[in-house]
This record gives C-alpha cells, structure tokens and sequence, in this order.
C-alpha cells in the first residue's frame, strides 16, 4: 500500500507542491473559490480568504530625526546642545555639562532640487521630447 506516500498536509496552503501529486480533488473554500487540494485535506483556504486572514504587512516606522547629526554614535566624543556628553554613542552623565556642543558640521552646499522643480523639469523634458516627435513627424509627412 502506497498510503505512506500521501502524507496527511496540515496546511492547506502549501498548493504548489500538491500539483505535482497525482492524488488531489477539488474542495471549495469558504467563499466558493475551488481549489485544488491534496485528497487528504479536509478544509482549504483559498489564497484570497488567506491574504485577508494575514494583516497586512507593519507601516515602516516613520524615522524620527534623534537631533543629532548623522554619525553621532560613531563620534569618539560628542556632545549635544544640552550638553550631555557621548562616548561613541554612549551617554556619559557624569561628563554632562562640563563639555562645549559639539559644533554641527557644515553641510555641503549643492542645492538640493525640491520636489516641485524636479517636476517642473521633468514636465519641460517631457515637452521638448513631444515636440521634437511632432517634427519629426512632420518632416516625415513631408510638410515641412
Ligand atoms: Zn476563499
């Protein structure tokens, strides 16, 4: 007897490996949806009723800015503006106060395009393109 080989699957959701048995049977899910299913299985959910069963996936923290320059904790020394002081990142309370803030560093001055000027450009982009594509075009219909 073969019955060794057709494993009892606890989960119903492992679909992909069942097609390549030859022993499965159709079992309706709780909605109606049909799936293919191992003749063992007793139940199925059908990978739409299982996508609503999985909350959907945690919002990434939103970065929270430590008002520290970038890099602080790998500062052998650093000091904030309340003066508490910093080892390599690790808080030294006995030092707080007794030290100057560290000063922040000077960012590079490339501008920094804003959201709207990118647009902007990629509009005017966009526009040059279209026109350069209706003369061509043009001069192909031979009008100009
Ligand atoms: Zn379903």
């Amino acid at each position: 007897m073969a019955k060794t080989k057709t494993r009892k699957r606890k989960s119903p959701f492992k679909a992909s490996k069942i097609l390549k048995t030859a022993s499965y049977k159709y079992l309706a899910c709780e909605c109606g949806r049909e799936e293919k299913v191992d003749i063992d299985a007793v139940k199925v959910v059908c990978s739409r009723c299982f996508t609503l069963m999985v909350p959907p996936p945690e919002e990434k923290a939103e970065y929270v800015p430590s008002g520290h320059p970038p890099g602080w904790h790998f500062m052998t020394e650093y000091v904030d503006k309340d003066g508490n002081v910093f080892h390599r990142g690790k808080e030294q309370p006995k030092l707080k106060g007794t030290l100057k803030p560290t000063p922040p560093k000077v960012k590079s001055k490339s501008k920094r395009r804003t959201k709207e000027e990118i647009l902007v450009e990629r509009e005017a982009k966009k526009q040059k393109a279209l026109k350069k594509a209706e003369k061509e075009r043009l001069k192909l219909l031979g009008i100009k």
